[in-house]
């Protein structure tokens, strides 16, 4: 049955499955995402439990969360101290999930529910991480489709791991790739790059991103850039190296400028006129020092938060889903 890793994966039926849906401030949508998704599964051959992370919602997402629990009892609610922010919202679901397979969805109903069938039939024939590939993205403005494509492009140059472009975070994990993610406690957590770093066969399906459902998006031109930035110092050390070789480079470019002026003073006489040239040359390798101790920055800041050890996120609550008997 799985010719992909060669393991023994067994017959991946009668599985459960654990479906994490991080919702920051989704009072909007979340009746109809639950709808969807429970339509869903009630089409699977399997268990499912339905977690939802309230990331510090400021509306009534915690009070709905509570009423669709109350009629669906394979809801969970993951209830985090305040707004940590998706990454880490999704990574809480997933220390709470307690699937054979986990996938995480988006709560505004971007990435269809429909297509979980279609990961789960790719994760029985032995793949590990069975990812959605954006062929579209409606709804968005052109600025941010083109951004987005020249970003993934960009970040698949300079990182030494293999980050699919165009893939968000909806996707479907196996077991074991949940728990090699659960080892991976970074602060900052750059989940794209994550989902990639620990490898295991991964299988991309295409399909068409909607507009969302409802609500409005979270993300804002300040949240992207950081997130871009994020995802560079995450896996990629390059833009260190680039101090180096543009420090070499304009060694080099002084030394040759250095001969020419030697060579043009003992030969032509050439009386001083240097100011013009010594400004630019003094303001450019200026910025360019306070570049490089910016790149330096950025990185040492990032130590400096993993240093500190602290737990990636509190709980103000959790409770669990209720196991169906056939468990
Ligand atoms: N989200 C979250 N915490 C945040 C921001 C967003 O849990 O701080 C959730 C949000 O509720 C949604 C998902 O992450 O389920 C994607 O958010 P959004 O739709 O704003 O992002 P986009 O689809 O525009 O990338
Ligand atoms: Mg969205």
């Amino acid at each position: 049955m799985n010719e992909v890793t060669g393991n023994v994966v067994g017959n991946r039926s009668g599985f459960s499955l654990s479906i994490v849906v991080p919702a920051y401030n989704e009072e909007e949508v979340l009746k109809e995402c639950h709808q969807r998704i429970a339509d869903v599964t009630a089409n699977i051959d399997g268990n499912a439990e339905l977690i939802f992370v309230n990331d510090g919602s400021t509306d009534g997402t915690l009070e709905i969360l509570q009423q669709l629990k109350s009629t669906d009892p394979r809801i969970a609610i993951v209830d985090l101290s305040r707004n940590f922010g998706k990454e880490i919202a999704m990574t809480a679901g997933m220390d709470h999930a307690r699937g054979d397979a986990v996938v995480v969805i988006d709560a505004d109903l971007q990435d269809p529910p429909e297509l979980i069938p279609e990961m789960i039939r790719h994760w029985q024939d032995g793949y590990d991480v069975v990812y959605a590939k954006r062929t579209s993205r409606a709804g968005e403005s052109a600025l941010k489709k083109v951004t987005a494509y020249l970003y993934y492009r960009t970040i698949g140059k300079l990182s030494r791991v293999k980050i699919p472009a165009d893939a968000g975070d909806f996707r479907l994990l196996s077991r074991r790739a949940v728990d090699a993610l659960a080892g991976l406690r970074e602060q900052h957590r750059f989940m794209k790059g994550l989902f990639a770093w620990i490898g295991y066969p991964q299988k991309a399906i295409p399909y068409e991103r909607h507009a969302r459902h409802d609500g409005k998006t979270k993300w804002n031109f300040r949240s992207l850039w950081s997130f871009a930035i994020e995802g560079i110092t995450s896996f990629s050390i390059m833009p260190l190296k680039v101090a180096t070789y543009v420090g070499v480079a304009t060694a080099f470019g002084a030394f040759l400028f250095g001969l020419f002026l030697i060579i043009q003073t003992l030969l032509f006489d050439n009386p001083v006129a240097g100011y013009p040239s010594l400004m630019v040359a003094v303001l450019f390798l200026g910025g360019i020092q306070l570049i490089a101790l910016g790149i330096i920055g950025e990185y040492l800041g990032r130590m400096f938060d993993e240093t500190k050890g602290r737990p990636l996120y509190l709980l103000k609550g959790y409770q669990a889903a209720e196991r169906s008997t056939d468990d």
